[in-house]
């Protein structure tokens, strides 16, 4: 995954879940991926800021903090992008009802293990959930990541998750719609593509047939 090139644009967050927009943080396919959008420390702050997890204030400390010790910071990266791939191993696997790996399925477990150290139980307007700490080490914004990868393994979502339709895409995706009939990652992007080339397949042909 190192010389793949950074994505032009910026990370969608299609998926229904933090863990799988994570996993979709990578174009193309995992093998042959086309585009990245974790290269940096930076990249990964900017994921938990667009899916709402760290505040600005969060955010500016946190790059700060990688600026003073980059080489921790690049730790934190590798172990992001290793909990990327296991995360979209794992629930790819289980959106084509095969049974995951138990080594990806410890990996997910030890960071919501190393995740839950910062949080604790706080009682909310109707029930208790977790709250994390103030503390911000390097690796807080993976704490949510993992916890939603260990919620959504446990959850009656897990029955929904999808893969995109696409022949060229991996994205993976809670399939809400009412009759469990989405296939595309985003209905503007692969949905609106697939609908692009069956026009062009209905119109063209005939006309090549024509003109021959
Ligand atoms: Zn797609």
């Amino acid at each position: 995954m190192r010389d793949t090139p950074r994505a032009d644009h910026n990370v969608e967050f299609v998926g229904g879940s933090i863990a799988l927009d994570f996993a979709n943080t990578l174009g193309g396919m995992h093998s042959a991926p086309t585009h990245e959008h974790l290269l940096e420390y930076r990249d990964l702050v900017d994921f938990a800021r667009g899916a709402g997890t760290l505040t600005l204030s969060q955010a500016r400390r946190l790059v700060d903090e990688a600026s003073r010790q980059p080489a921790r910071a690049a730790a934190v990266l590798r172990r992001a992008i290793a909990l990327r791939e296991t995360i979209w191993r794992v629930f790819d696997t289980l959106a084509k009802s095969a049974r995951a790996d138990p080594k990806d399925l410890a990996t997910i477990h030890v960071e919501e293990l190393a995740a839950l150290r910062h949080a604790r139980y706080e009682q909310t307007g109707s029930g208790v959930d977790y709250a994390w700490s103030d503390e911000l080490p390097l690796d807080r914004p993976l704490w949510q990541i993992a916890r939603s990868a260990a919620d959504l393994l446990k959850s009656n979502d897990l029955a929904h998750i999808r893969e995109c339709g696409s022949a060229t895409c991996e994205w993976l995706f809670i399939d809400r719609s009412r009759n469990h009939t989405r296939k595309w990652c985003d209905m503007n992007d692969c949905g609106n593509r697939a609908k692009v080339r069956r026009f062009r397949q209905r119109h063209r042909a005939p006309k090549v047939k024509a003109s021959r």
